[in-house]
Order: C-alpha cells, then sequence, then structure tokens
C-alpha cells in the first residue's frame, strides 16, 4: 500500500508539539524499529524521527516525501523546498546579539557597530547573507551549539542565534542588536509527489487543517435578552450568523456562536455592554469550513 513518509524532529522543542498537532488531528501511531520510525494505525503515514537540522535533505534527497521543521533549519541548508502549510509553532527569530558592556562602550548601535567584530553562530549561511547584503565585514564563527556562551568565554564578540523568550540571552548578559531571521514550523515537501500520494497529501492536509483552524477560534454560548437580538449581529459575525435558541423564559433568547481568538476579548466586552450574560466559553477541537 502506498503511504507517505513525513520526517519530524525525534526530540526537542518542536518533537512534542509536531507529535500532538498530529495526534489532535486523530493519527494513531505504533512505535517500531527502535524508535527511528512510528507507523500509523489509521491513515497510509509513516513518521521518520529525526535532528531538525537533517530534515531539509532527507526530504529534498526524496528518502522522505515531507518534513516538518523550523523555517531557519530550511533557509540555512539551502534546499529549495515547497512549503505546504505554516503550522504556527516554534516561532522564533534569528537574532544578533552583543555583551550589554558593548552597548555601553558604543552608543552608536546599529549595522557598522558589527563591522570587524567576531560573531558566533550555527547559522552561518543565514549570517553570512545578512552581512553581504549589509556590507558589513565581520569573521564568522562556526559553533553547532552553546553560541550564548562565546562572548563569556571569549571565543567571539558577538552571537546570532535563535531567540524565543530572550530568557538566555538575558542569563548570558547580551543584548538583542538586530533580527535577521523569523522563523516557525512549516510542512514542507519537493512539489513532485505521484498522484496517490498527492491524493493522501490532500486528505491529510484537511485533517491538520482542521486542527490548526480550530486553535483560532473559541465556542461561545450566553443568554440575552430577546430584545437585544439587532444589537448582537453587529457584534458577531460567527462563521455565518449566530445560532439563536428559545429558552423556557420567552423574553430571553440563548446564543451561540464562534469568535475568532484575537478579538475575543474585545468580543466579550461589547457582548457585555449590550447585557450578555453566563458567557460559556470552549475550545474548539476541530474546525472544517
Ligand atoms: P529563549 O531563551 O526562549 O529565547 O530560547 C533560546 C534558546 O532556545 C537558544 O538556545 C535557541 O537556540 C533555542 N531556540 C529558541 N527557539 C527555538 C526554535 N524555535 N527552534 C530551535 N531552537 C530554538
Amino acid at each position: 500500500m502506498t503511504t507517505l513518509k513525513i520526517a519530524i524532529q525525534k526530540s526537542g522543542r518542536l518533537s512534542e508539539k509536531t507529535f500532538t498537532l498530529l495526534e489532535n488531528a486523530g493519527f494513531q501511531f505504533e512505535m517500531t524499529d527502535r524508535s527511528l520510525m512510528a507507523k500509523c494505525r489509521n491513515f497510509p503515514l509513516e513518521l521518520l524521527f529525526l535532528r531538525t537540522d537533517d530534515i531539509p535533505e532527507i526530504v529534498a534527497d526524496g528518502t522522505s516525501d515531507l518534513g516538518i521543521c523550523g523555517q531557519n533549519s530550511i533557509a540555512e541548508k539551502g534546499f529549495d523546498l515547497k512549503e505546504i502549510e505554516k503550522l504556527g509553532f516554534g516561532k522564533c527569530r534569528l537574532s544578533i546579539a552583543v555583551p550589554e558592556k558593548l552597548i555601553s562602550s558604543f552608543a552608536t548601535g546599529g549595522e557598522p557597530f558589527l563591522n570587524g567584530m567576531r560573531i558566533a553562530t550555527s547559522y552561518p549561511n543565514i549570517l553570512q547573507n545578512y552581512l553581504t547584503e549589509k556590507g558589513i565585514s565581520a569573521e564568522i564563527i562556526k559553533l553547532s551549539g552553546s553560541v550564548e556562551i562565546a562572548p563569556n568565554i571569549g571565543t567571539a564578540d558577538a552571537i546570532c542565534d535563535l531567540v524565543s523568550t530572550g530568557s538566555t540571552l538575558k542569563m548570558n548578559g547580551l543584548v538583542e542588536q538586530e533580527e535577521i531571521f523569523f522563523s516557525e514550523s512549516v510542512l514542507v515537501g519537493t512539489g513532485n509527489l505521484s498522484k496517490e500520494k498527492e491524493n493522501i497529501l490532500q486528505d491529510f492536509l484537511i485533517r491538520i487543517g482542521a486542527v490548526l483552524l480550530a486553535k483560532k477560534f473559541k465556542y461561545i454560548v450566553m443568554n440575552l435578552e430577546r430584545k437585544d437580538i439587532p444589537k448582537l449581529t453587529e457584534i458577531l459575525p460567527g462563521l455565518k450568523s449566530p445560532t439563536i435558541t428559545s429558552l423556557a423564559d420567552e423574553n430571553w433568547v440563548s446564543v451561540s456562536t464562534v469568535v475568532e481568538e484575537k478579538i475575543f476579548w474585545a468580543t466579550i466586552g461589547k457582548l457585555k455592554e449590550i447585557g450578555a450574560e453566563g458567557i460559556l466559553v470552549q475550545p474548539i477541537e476541530k474546525l472544517i469550513i
């Protein structure tokens, strides 16, 4: 039977979220081959567990049909892969950071500030492209990990590393100077699948898409005086329009609808203003439009 192979991170920042996304979409896995791969019980899908930095190459050379990894890994490796879906997790930025004490001794700041510096990074290609584009002449020190300690041990003057919350920089007395690349986890492929695999991919995307879309909305139910229904429809567009159900007290109705996460609190505020009561909020597991 034709099976779609997807390379995912074996362990690290992205692995748990990737696995949760797949499980929430209803895929069930059984581990085989000492956890190097997992077969899906209820869908023609196979997972290959790899180091995240190896995923772009495994997809580019056709060993795996698809991969889930950070845009940072793809840009650094330089493989020409097709981004199929942004997955909304693993968001981070690749930034140049310098020791606090350097900032105070060079009050000028900005790009020329980096001229002549030694910058430690695990992303030499992205950094080199940035430096070339900006006309900055700096030495790149390639490190495969623990980049943030380089200035403290005297290996480099500055670093270029991934930043998520910024706490690692802070702990090492570093200050973010320039954000040079933004990244999140993506599903990638080569765009050269057989017809059969393409059909499986489309089915896979419907299931993943339902989970990703559901995360952007909340389901709400509330009570409202019947006379206030006209005010409601201006506030709640819903997917089409809100569902209104009569209550035992005929002066009141129950209203249910979905609200986009990004306008959630603003919407709740407006609903309270028009007299909505007992507002119940529920997460949505899957949403198919
Ligand atoms: P933070 O302290 O949250 O800013 O995280 C910074 C540390 O986590 C650095 O060591 C980064 O290399 C690593 N990191 C942050 N975000 C990611 C990501 N999305 N993917 C891989 N590594 C990351």
